[in-house]
């Protein structure tokens, strides 16, 4: 018999989260997260994907990761220090690190569980974590589990950071003092300013920690954020998942030699779950030897994410401040943010709304994600069904 207590949690959280409409109902695919998608017998133009590149459907990949399986099997069967380290785990490590420019990497099975294994394994209690307001969940969960105090700064205010680690190393009360922030942040598609964020850390001998999830694959022509600003050599620990544009899952941190071989030792995930499997790694493998061989898909990528952002603010859409593929399309209602998403539904385009609370009230949007594999076609489509839902609710 369950508990009493659980089930009046269950059901009046449930049933509240229903009654506000925040309830968040799952649409499962029936075919692969590529370009189209088919859900409930539909085909969608998919604007929602991370799959930047196309690469979780591409047929070099799916080839290496079937390879694999069948060479290695498909799990990895213990935990990466006792014997599920593959050669092949170390062949990616030192494929991300190329990739990274830096001496060393070690990968996690995601990169929401790279953040829970990475910070806490350097900081703790006595230290101090500066953290962008809207960094993402797992940076926000990581830095909780450290114990370290984090201090939230102004989303990419430079002067509040620089008031605020002044304080704090100089107030004497922590032992170490981290900066922490997205590389690109994914509601609006703005990157951080990190040349100004490395030079506060060098004034107040910071420790840099960028979560590069959405800038890898994507700036710096494929290599990230980091490189984007040429500060390989200036960045503590350099965070990517190995799930939004190499198309697999995974996580990594990229650094020097000596900060790779404590995570090795110290980072909880490494130690006590599972490592990637066989065909994870190959595929993540093989997209790594892609991006490092040709710029191609990350040309395509931009290309189409230009023409989609161009043509939606010809049409009178508010796309906000991206400075990357991430293109919102601010409506500001939730209500009426929502009920625009659904009529792109039912006209053919799969873009999700995102409101209140995950961004500011007021602020609701639909978020759309163009990738690679986007033909002209289907760009010239989704944008014709944004102008007749757009006209049809008086958005433009
Ligand atoms: C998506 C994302 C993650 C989580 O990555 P997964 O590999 O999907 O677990 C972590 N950090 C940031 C900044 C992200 O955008």
């Amino acid at each position: 018999m369950s508990s009493k207590k659980l089930n009046v949690f269950l059901q009046s959280n449930l049933q509240e989260l229903k009654e506000k409409g925040l309830y968040n109902v799952i649409d499962p695919l029936e075919s692969a997260n590529g370009a189209i998608i088919k859900i409930n017998g539909r085909a969608l133009i998919n604007l929602s994907s991370n799959n930047y590149l196309g690469l979780a459907t591409d047929a070099k990949l799916k080839n290496a990761a079937s390879e694999a399986i069948e060479k290695f099997g498909v799990g990895a069967g213990a935990v990466r220090t006792i014997n599920g380290t593959l050669q092949l785990h170390l062949l990616l490590e030192e494929k991300l690190a190329k990739f990274k420019n830096t001496e060393a990497a070690i990968a996690y099975q995601s990169g929401f569980n790279c953040n829970m294994a990475a910070i806490s394994a350097v900081m703790d209690k006595n230290d101090a974590i500066l953290s962008d307001e809207l960094n993402h969940a797992s940076i926000i969960d990581g830095c909780r589990l450290s114990k370290a105090k984090i201090i939230r700064y102004n989303h990419s205010d430079m002067n509040d950071l620089h008031a605020k680690a002044k304080e704090a190393t100089e107030s004497g009360q922590f032992n170490k003092v981290m900066v922490i922030t997205d590389g690109v942040f994914s509601m609006d598609g703005d990157i951080a300013k990190l040349p100004e964020i490395v030079e506060i850390a060098e004034k107040f001998d910071l420790i840099t920690y960028v979560d590069d999830a959405h800038g890898s694959g994507v700036l710096g022509k494929g290599a990230g954020t980091v490189k984007h600003f040429n500060l390989s050599d200036k960045v503590d620990f350099q965070i990517g998942t190995l799930s939004k544009a190499i198309g697999v899952v995974g996580g990594y941190v990229a650094g020097k030699q000596e900060l790779i071989d404590w995570l090795k030792v110290r980072s909880r995930p490494f130690l006590f779950s599972t490592s990637l499997t066989p065909a994870d790694v190959a595929a993540s493998i093989k997209a790594l030897d892609i991006l490092m061989e040709s710029s191609e898909l990350n040309e395509r990528l931009w290309k189409n994410a230009d023409y989609l952002k161009k043509g939606l603010a010809a049409l009178g859409f508010d796309i906000g401040e991206s400075e990357t593929p991430i293109t919102p399309c601010i409506i500001g209602d939730e209500v009426k943010t929502q009920k625009f998403s659904q009529r792109l539904n039912e006209e053919g385009v799969y873009a999700k709304s995102i409101v209140f609370p995950t961004v500011p009230k007021g602020t609701g949007r639909v978020r759309n994600m163009p990738t690679a594999a986007h033909t002209k076609e289907m760009l010239d489509q989704a944008l014709s069904i944004y102008e007749k839902v757009g006209k049809e609710m008086a958005l433009i």
